[in-house]
């Protein structure tokens, strides 16, 4: 009987690089994670990206393997097969579809002896491809999924399918601008969503405004549990966050005509610390009539989802 087809995914961040085989109904099947070398030459990055290979392709189940499918932070260029992530400056312009294509499992399996489909996207297009597979974003014809954790990452889903764009980052709502006159962004632009909203940004606006940690305990996390807690200040950066995600998400669905949203990442496990301020400011800025009353979900793939949707993108 014929092995029934897996997928090869691998997710790659700025703290860790996961791997999986991912099976038709997206469930995952010898998952392993590595510390990414984040700050390390560009090669002992990609030493670790082909440990994660080696241990996938040392299971039996590598013969039923398709396609690899890769999920990195961004950006990346789908044209070039490159990624430039923000945070593993050892990659720029780093070939990586040509590296992972090139590891002796990938470039030829003893049966049969093929070459495997190497596919690529941005870690956000990634996550949506994910939900809208498996996830809160199954059924929409148009979603925007957002990922708010250290920094915002995002991917659409336009008439049915998840659009990556030309480039493979279409839906970078992380890096437009929210603020029209904010503080400079590492991107190069101002004001951007990224520096108001996510995890990063909520922790530092809290701690110049007058918030202290119980414990040493710094994150988002700690101001979530304040603002939880009541903390007026803790409360006032989860709204700020709130507010500009809102203004964010409102411009999308203005723009493509949304039917759902989906929210996940660290963040937004702060759970209504950061839903119900936001539901308040979309009924402000998402004021037109195709726009009102916005579907708005929690994730629901969690920390998977990239791998989950490293998988869709060989579907
Ligand atoms: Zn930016």
């Amino acid at each position: 009987m014929p092995l029934a087809p897996l997928f090869a995914a691998v997710d790659i961040g700025g703290t860790k690089i996961a791997g999986a085989l991912v099976d038709g109904d997206g469930r995952l099947r010898h998952r392993l994670q590595l510390p990414t070398p984040a700050t390390a030459p560009g090669t002992a990055v990609l030493a670790v990206v082909h440990q994660v290979l080696d241990r996938l392709s040392a299971t039996p189940d590598w013969a039923a393997v398709t396609a690899v499918g890769i999920g990195s932070a961004g950006p990346v260029d789908l044209a070039g097969g490159t990624v430039s992530p923000v945070n593993i400056p050892g990659w720029r312009d780093f070939p990586l579809v040509a590296e992972v294509a090139g590891h002796p499992a990938v470039a030829a399996r003893a049966l049969p002896t093929r070459a495997l489909p190497v596919r690529l996207a941005g870690d956000g297009v990634a996550m949506a491809a994910a939900e809208h597979w498996q996830g809160a974003a199954r059924g929409a014809a148009n979603a925007l999924c957002l990922v708010v954790s250290t920094g915002v990452g995002a991917g659409l889903v336009l008439d049915g399918a998840v659009r990556p764009g030309p480039s493979g980052n279409a839906g970078h709502l992380g890096h437009i601008t929210v603020e029209l006159d904010g503080e400079p962004c590492p991107c190069g632009s101002r004001g951007c969503l990224e520096g108001l909203a996510s995890g990063t940004a909520i922790a530092r606006r809290a701690l110049t405004e007058g918030w202290r940690p119980d414990g040493d305990d710094r994150t988002a996390r700690a101001v979530a549990a304040s603002a939880a807690a009541g903390d007026r200040v803790a409360l006032a950066s989860f709204d700020r966050a709130a507010q500009a995600l809102a203004a964010g998400i409102a411009a999308t669905a203005a723009l493509v005509d949304l039917d759902r949203v989906v929210i996940g990442g660290g963040v937004a496990t702060a759970g209504s610390v950061l839903f119900t301020p936001l539901a308040h400011h979309l009924e402000r800025y998402a004021a037109l009539s195709y726009i009102r009353g916005l579907d708005v979900r929690r994730a629901e793939l969690g920390t998977d989802a990239g791998l989950i949707g490293a998988a869709a993108l060989c579907r």
